[in-house]
């Protein structure tokens, strides 16, 4: 019998995809960070949905107003991903009958300070009761239909650029604090022409796989370039999921002026390939070795 774990996440996903047709007024369904909804004439709905579970995204311990915010952020950087702006926000909670009221209180003063700082507004939701917690956020968003920027516009040659610094954010808990890159992202989307945008969600190495696979394309990063946090090495840059900075590309002729942004910091740490070429990563020892780099996820994507 197989099972799950024998296909993963990755291998889930595009089982479901296969099943899916596409439907009227659906521009993108599955396989960015948000579904691409038709509404006004002059702009498109955004519409995702993430899950936080005990155990896996936090601790039973951890703060319960920065899993709040940890919650709703995750969605906001999925809107930000697409170009878009968060507007209206359903949340849901399953948890045991006996966790203290206080601890769900705070939780969900984590969400509505986020909330509130974000502009986005909670029109309700769903409780359940479940051995475990488990917080769900569903958003809708918006964009203009010129601003938006979806996983699959990457072309060899184009430049790869992070919004921020990487890595630590399992280590050093950052997933739990982490602000979303709207502000960033809106930036960008209304001053240029971005190609391609993916948040990190699974990890650099994970999401540039995705954005490559959506767009066909292969893609080499430097070492030397990467921006690291502080006390992180490559591993936890390259493979640390919840991030949460964007990872995009644009033209090369554009390339300069991004880099040369004085409000915000957009590091180039890489560009795009022919799809032949794969996945490399150029050391920064004396040889500049260059490593294939490669995973579950990789070898699905070839
Ligand atoms: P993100 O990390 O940005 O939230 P993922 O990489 O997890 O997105 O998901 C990739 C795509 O797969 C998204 O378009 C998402 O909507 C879709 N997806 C994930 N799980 C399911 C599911 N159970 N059913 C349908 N679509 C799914
Ligand atoms: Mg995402």
């Amino acid at each position: 019998m197989k099972r799950l774990k024998d296909i993963g996440e990755f291998g889930l996903i595009e089982r479901i995809r296969k099943r899916l047709r596409p439907c009227p007024g659906c521009i993108k369904g599955i396989g960015d960070d948000a579904a691409v909804l038709v509404s006004k004439r002059e702009e498109f709905m955004l519409l995702t949905t993430d899950s936080l579970v005990e155990g896996v995204h936090f601790k039973k311990g951890d703060n319960p107003k920065a899993i709040g915010r940890k919650a709703i952020s995750v969605s906001i950087s999925d809107i930000a991903a697409m170009g878009g702006e968060p507007q209206y926000c359903t949340t849901s909670i399953g948890a045991p009958g006996d966790m203290s009221l206080n601890k769900i209180d705070n939780i969900f003063s984590g969400i509505l300070q986020r909330a509130k700082e974000f502009k986005v507004a909670i029109v309700g939701g769903d409780t359940v009761r479940s051995k475990n917690l488990i917080i769900n956020t569903a958003l809708i968003g918006k964009v203009e239909r010129k601003s938006l920027v979806t996983r699959d516009g990457a072309r060899v040659n184009d430049i790869i650029f992070l919004s921020g610094r990487v890595g630590g954010s399992s280590c050093l808990k950052r997933h739990l604090n982490f602000r979303p890159h709207l502000e960033e992202s809106r930036f960008l989307v209304k001053n240029f022409r971005i190609n391609s945008m993916i948040d990190l969600s699974d990890g650099l190495f994970s999401d540039l796989c995705k954005l490559c696979k959506e767009s066909n394309v292969g893609a080499v990063i430097y070492e030397e370039l990467i921006p690291f946090n502080k006390d992180v090495n490559l591993t936890s840059a390259l493979y640390e999921g919840e991030d949460f900075k964007l990872l995009f590309t644009v033209a090369p002729d554009m390339a300069k002026k991004v880099s040369a942004i004085y409000d915000y910091r957009f590091f180039p740490i890489g560009h795009i390939q022919d799809k032949r070429f794969g996945l490399k990563l150029v050391g920064k020892g004396p040889n500049r070795e260059e490593v294939s780099l490669a995973d579950k996820s990789f070898k699905h994507f070839r």
